[in-house]
Parts: C-alpha cells; sequence; structure tokens
C-alpha cells in the first residue's frame, strides 16, 4: 500500500485559523491572513479544535494517492460520504497481471498463504480466459475477488479528516483502512502539525472507550 498527500490547501492552518479569527473580527480574512502571527495561529487552532468549533476546519483540504489496496478495503473507505473520490475502473482497465492483497492473517501461515494464492490465481486465469474469449472487462470483472488491488484519488477536508481517524484508527476497525489512516496522519502532520495532532482515535478525544470491550488504550467509559 502506498498512500501519498499529492495536494493541499496552501498554508492549511493559517487558512482555518483566519476563518476562525474572522468569526470575531471587524477586518477581512485578507487581513488577518497578513496579520496572524505563528503563536495565534497555533492558539487559534486548539482552540477551535478544543471547543468544537469544527467547522472552520472544512476551510482545509486535502488529496491522496492511495495505491495498492484491496476492492475489500476501498469498499470500506468510500462509505465515508464527506469526501470526493477517484478510483480506478475495473470497466475500462483490465488486469494484465494478478495483482492482489494477502491479509496477514492468512500471510503469517504459509499453507494458508499458499491456498490463498492458489485460488485467488485461479480466478484471475478464469478473468483473463474470459477477456481473450472476447467477453467485455466490465463483465470479466465479476470473477475478480475482494483481494483485488485498486487505487483512487481522495481528497477530504480537515474536519472529515478528525471524523473518519476518530473511527477508523481505532483497533475495531479492519488492519488495512487502520493502515491506510495512520499513513495519512502521517502524511497530514508534516505539513500541517497542529491538524496532524488532531487525528485521533475517539478514545483518545474523548478519554473513555465507548466499545463494548476495551483495548486498553482507555477503559470503558462506565469504568473511567
Ligand atoms: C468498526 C466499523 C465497523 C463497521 N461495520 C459495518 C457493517 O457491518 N456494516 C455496514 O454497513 N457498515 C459498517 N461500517 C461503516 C459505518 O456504518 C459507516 O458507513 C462508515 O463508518 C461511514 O461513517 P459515518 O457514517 O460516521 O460518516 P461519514 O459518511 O464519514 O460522514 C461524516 C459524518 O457526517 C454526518 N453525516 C453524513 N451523512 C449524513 C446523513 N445522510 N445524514 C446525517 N448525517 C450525516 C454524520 O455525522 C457522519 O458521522 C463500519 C464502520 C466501522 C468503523
Amino acid at each position: 500500500m502506498q498512500v501519498s498527500l499529492i495536494r493541499y490547501t496552501p498554508e492549511p492552518e493559517l487558512t482555518v485559523a483566519s476563518a476562525a479569527r474572522l468569526c470575531y473580527s471587524q477586518i477581512s480574512a485578507t487581513q488577518l491572513q497578513e496579520k496572524l502571527t505563528p503563536t495565534q495561529v497555533e492558539s487559534l487552532l486548539r482552540r477551535v479544535i478544543s471547543s468544537g468549533h469544527h467547522s472552520v476546519l472544512e476551510h482545509a483540504s486535502f488529496t491522496f494517492a492511495i495505491d495498492g489496496i484491496s476492492r475489500a478495503c476501498s469498499h470500506q473507505l468510500v462509505r465515508h460520504r464527506l469526501a470526493s473520490y477517484s478510483q480506478q475502473s475495473q470497466r475500462y482497465v483490465s488486469y494484465k497481471a494478478p495483482d492482489f492483497v494477502t491479509p496477514p492473517s492468512v500471510a503469517d501461515d504459509p499453507e494458508l498463504s499458499r491456498q490463498f494464492e492458489q485460488a485467488v490465481l485461479a480466478a484471475f486465469a478464469q478473468y483473463r480466459g474470459l477477456v481473450e474469449a472476447g467477453v467485455p472487462v466490465e463483465d470479466a470483472r465479476y470473477l475478480l475477488p475482494n483481494a483485488t488491488t485498486t487505487r483512487l484519488v481522495m481528497t477530504m477536508n480537515a474536519r472529515e479528516l478528525m471524523h473518519t481517524c476518530s473511527i477508523r484508527l481505532c483497533v475495531r476497525a479492519q488492519w488495512e483502512i487502520r493502515e491506510i489512516f495512520e499513513a495519512i496522519k502521517e502524511e497530514v502532520k508534516k505539513v500541517a502539525p497542529i491538524i496532524g495532532g488532531a487525528l485521533q482515535i475517539k478514545c483518545i478525544i474523548h478519554d473513555y472507550c465507548d466499545e463494548t470491550e476495551s483495548c486498553g488504550i482507555r477503559p470503558l467509559k462506565d469504568e473511567s
């Protein structure tokens, strides 16, 4: 899997801070952007994040190239509705060679790994057979497994990134989507350290676990 931040709102933290400051100011955001010091930007950002004034975080957007994830995982990812996606088409792009993700629970066992690979390769071979027999790629793909890799471009604003990280960094989320959001968090931290630092699991934000069983990072609500 490869997750790269390919574009983002220029000066994302200044953009958010000036929008936040504008709400309580007599001057325009244009002037505020020139006047705000880095210390003021940091303090404004920390205040909007802790106070829940999260709408201003929508002014900063981040675009990621996400490559080599499984179709099983991309299906989970695109359930997040407040984002924009462009995904490699299985109707128009045909797979010339097998390309798939093996879950660690399978990869860790040599025998299971062999069986898994055999089944996936057989599906890919049947797929190629159908394509070569003239079946449209869009129909042949019905044979492809959930493990088949895909690529996409995803744009999310900082508010939605906070939400998605809060649930997808949790151990309850599956390992592959968790890996995506761990990589996303690291990418955002490089260009927007305060926003990146706010991309946290929900239990760290609330200081308690709201699941039925705690993994140990924070205690259950009743036990905290
Ligand atoms: C551990 C885990 C297990 C899951 N298991 C399943 C499963 O078994 N089956 C399944 O179908 N899904 C499952 N999901 C997916 C889950 O149900 C959501 O579809 C997915 O997490 C998208 O999140 P969301 O709806 O909070 O927010 P997003 O789509 O990311 O939207 C962000 C927020 O915007 C608001 N919002 C967005 N759209 C609306 C709307 N139409 N109306 C009102 N408010 C809106 C909500 O506050 C929402 O939280 C699972 C998710 C996780 C993390």
